[in-house]
């Protein structure tokens, strides 16, 4: 993919064939509603300056559903050269792109945005992938249970089939779109939670920092039937179920490694360049008030 990679024009030097300078775009943005509590524009500037990139600059876009539309289209002419996607906006800037990857188009939903010179707008989806590499280990044969059923869950499950998991099973609070989830991606709907190798948890259960585990089809003593726990949430001090799933003796994968595990990729889809991925992480876990996830 040559959309986004670092190039003479990002300090806006003229071209070889001479003549005017190419406009630098070197804005990057998170595109969300709401947004402000997004970690993602810490971790993105401090992986730009890392990268020798300290004139590039990754803001918060707080763009509102019904403007969304009118607002993507407009980036590159400011400055943009690419934007993460996070609540309510990954499906419907899925279908506002030109150019989406296949990945994006069987999950539905993009989390990256990137905006090419010749005005093709490429749709990828790094929440996938950041699963799997966060993991780290075969998944082949595995079983999996994935919480809930919107958008994040929807690329957990298609990364983990996708990964050869031998089943993935979906609980939602609403039974019929994990039903509907199943039916377009494959995996197993079910009305309570069972034992797994892998559990991942893709509700919105613990962003507001409570201690408990309400919401969940699970309790605190029932974690140690999987050998790994994900949380998609993250809050400072850890959630109520990174804690217990930790107290229970399973490996933990927590928000934080997956937003600087997405977070890496679109980087590098952005830039061209390689994610620092260690500046990231430190900036990632910071003290800090922010608890969003995307
Ligand atoms: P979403 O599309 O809005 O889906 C929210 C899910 O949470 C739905 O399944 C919903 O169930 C469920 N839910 C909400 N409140 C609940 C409650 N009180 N009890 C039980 N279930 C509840 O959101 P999303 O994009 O999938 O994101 C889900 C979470 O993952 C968010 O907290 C987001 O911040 C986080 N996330 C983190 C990262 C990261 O990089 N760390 C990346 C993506 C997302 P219903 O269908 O019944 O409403």
């Amino acid at each position: 993919m040559t959309a986004g990679r670092a190039s003479p024009s990002d300090s806006g030097q003229t071209h070889p064939g001479g003549g005017e300078p190419a406009p630098a775009r070197t804005r990057l943005g998170v595109i969300g509603w709401p947004v402000a509590h997004s970690l993602s524009p810490r971790i993105q500037n401090a992986a730009l300056t890392a990268a020798g990139l300290s004139h590039w600059r990754y803001q918060l876009l707080p763009v509102p559903p019904e403007l969304l539309a009118e607002v993507l289209p407009g980036l590159p002419e400011a400055g943009f050269r690419g934007a993460n996607v996070t609540i309510p906006h990954k499906e419907a800037a899925l279908a506002l792109a030109t150019d989406p990857t296949d990945r994006a188009v069987a999950i539905g939903a993009t989390n990256t945005l990137v905006f090419a010179d010749d005005g093709t707008v490429t749709a990828d989806n790094t929440d996938a992938p950041a699963l799997i590499e966060a993991l780290a280990e075969p998944l082949t044969g595995r079983s999996a249970l994935v919480l809930g059923a919107g958008g994040s869950a929807r690329a957990m499950v298609w990364a983990l089939l996708d990964a050869g998991a031998d089943s993935v099973a979906v609980w939602n609070r609403s039974p019929e779109r994990a039903q509907r989830l199943c039916a377009e991606l494959g995996s197993v709907p079910v009305t309570s939670a069972g034992p797994a190798d892998v559990l991942v948890n893709c509700t919105s259960v613990g962003l507001d920092g409570s201690a408990s585990l309400a919401g969940l089809p699970i309790g605190a003593d029932e974690l140690g039937e999987y050998a790994c726990v994900v949380d998609l949430v993250y809050s400072g001090s850890g959630t109520a179920l990174t804690r217990a799933a930790r107290a229970a003796g399973c490996r933990v994968v927590d928000g934080l490694d997956m937003l600087v595990g997405q977070g890496a990729l679109s980087f590098e889809r952005f830039t061209g360049r390689p994610a620092p991925r260690a500046v990231m992480s430190a900036a990632a876990r910071q003290p800090a008030e922010g608890s969003d996830g995307g």
